[in-house]
């Protein structure tokens, strides 16, 4: 029998609610298990099955937890390097790194070819960041005629490195990937991603391993900027990044109006009374509480974007803005207008921004291309066309509607 929605969402609560009693009967039995699988579990004998050696070695990342000898362990993580290892001193389980157990990691041969002139990393404390811990491994490259450049020896294996001269740490393109779309579902930020990797490596405070996180931060940035190249199609052009055009980088509105996209043949010449079907609507806003304080410098951190998305190419925008700098704002007649009014006095000191403004579509809140840009001052009007040699993007092809303008330097 058909029963109605509600009804059936009671009765799923209630099921839950009877299965947490029911649970709460086990607790005990889940309890022990916990306890049981912190010693040695139902592995009590004290011989590897391969019957050579003591097994006395765990891995926490391996199906199940079964317990083997050294020899056994490291034959099985030839392909897994980045498992957390665990051994029994006799009376308790105590962490241990492959590598101390004597893993290396061989790079530019497939599969467990070993290299006849292998060069171990810089250094050779290599550490690599993945999503359940940081790992302190043995790296060889491949010192071969035939080798390919280190970097390439460790994209190759998925390997991102944090420098490109004499590097010493990489992240997995698992964990940057694992980031990029934790961070669309969720609000963590990169800090809070680095502490949870940092506490998964060891959660004790005892050994904390070495901050890596300024690493990984910049190793995040350089993710995404390669993944944006790619997605706009920039690895096939021939002249590469560099030849990236202004916005071509930004997610249009699909719903929006675009000249030989969307548009039926003919709409340049629609009658009157229909051409408000063809009209893009715009909206131009500007936050003037997004200040950003002055505390790096485009030498230290400087921008990958240069106008390939949403915000302007910066040295452009910036250069207008100081041509502007003698022109006194119009006061206001509004009443009590302050931010208007107070354009010209409005304090930036130790600000690199004191807000934002930007360009979206009014109906479905689509950023529009090169359309965002730093606010220096106090509100202050005057036409900045960031899009104008961006002509692919800019709207002046269709009939275009300007509902607000407020644009602060
Ligand atoms: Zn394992
Ligand atoms: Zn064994
Ligand atoms: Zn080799
Ligand atoms: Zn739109």
């Amino acid at each position: 029998m058909f029963e109605p929605e509600e009804s059936t969402k009671q009765k799923c609560i209630i099921l839950q609610g009877k299965a947490l009693c029911v649970w709460q009967s086990d607790a005990d039995m889940f309890l022990e298990e916990f306890l049981h699988l912190d010693g040695r579990g139902d592995y009590t004998q004290d011989g590897c099955v391969c019957g050579k050696e003591d097994a006395i070695y765990r891995c926490r990342d391996c199906h199940g937890c079964e317990l083997l000898c050294c020899s056994c362990m490291i034959h099985i993580h030839e392909r897994q390097p980045f498992h957390r290892m665990e051994y029994w001193d006799g009376t308790y389980f105590n962490m241990i790194t492959l590598n101390s157990m004597g893993i290396r990691l061989q790079l530019g041969h497939v599969g467990s070819v070993q290299c006849g002139n292998p060069i171990p990393a810089f250094n050779d404390d290599f550490v690599i960041i993945d999503f359940n811990g940081i790992h302190e491994v043995g790296l060889d490259y491949c010192g071969c005629g035939s080798a390919q450049p280190y970097i390439i020896q460790l994209l190759c294996i998925h390997l991102f490195p944090a420098m490109t001269i004499n590097p010493k740490t990489a992240a997995t393109f698992r964990v940057l990937d694992y980031f990029q779309m934790l961070s669309f579902e969720s609000k963590i930020s990169a800090f809070e991603f680095y502490s949870t990797i940092s506490r998964l490596t060891d959660n004790t405070g005892i050994r904390v391993p070495k901050n890596h996180y300024e690493s990984l931060l910049r190793m995040m940035r350089e993710w995404h900027f390669i993944k944006q190249m790619k997605r706009a199609g920039q690895g096939h052009h021939p002249k590469g990044i560099a030849a990236t055009k202004p916005g071509a980088c930004a997610v249009l509105c699909p719903a929006c109006p675009h000249p030989g996209k969307n548009l039926p043949d003919g709409w340049e010449t629609a009658p009157p009374d229909i051409q408000f079907l063809y009209a893009l609507f715009l909206t131009i806003d500007a936050n003037f509480q997004l200040a950003r304080h002055n505390v790096s410098s485009n030498i230290v951190d400087p921008g990958l974007n240069h106008g390939y998305a949403f915000f302007v190419e910066e040295q452009a925008y910036k250069g207008f803005l100081s041509s502007q700098e003698r022109s006194i704002q119009e006061t206001s007649t509004c009443s009590s207008h302050h931010a208007v009014n107070f354009a010209d006095t409005r304090v930036s000191h130790s600000l690199a921004a004191t807000g934002a403004d930007t360009i979206d579509c009014a109906q479905h809140n689509f950023k529009w291309p090169c359309s965002v840009g730093d606010l220096q001052k106090g509100e202050r009007c005057m036409m900045y066309s960031g899009s104008k040699k961006c002509p692919n993007v800019c709207p002046l092809s269709c009939i275009c509607i300007m509902v607000s303008q407020s644009v602060e330097i």
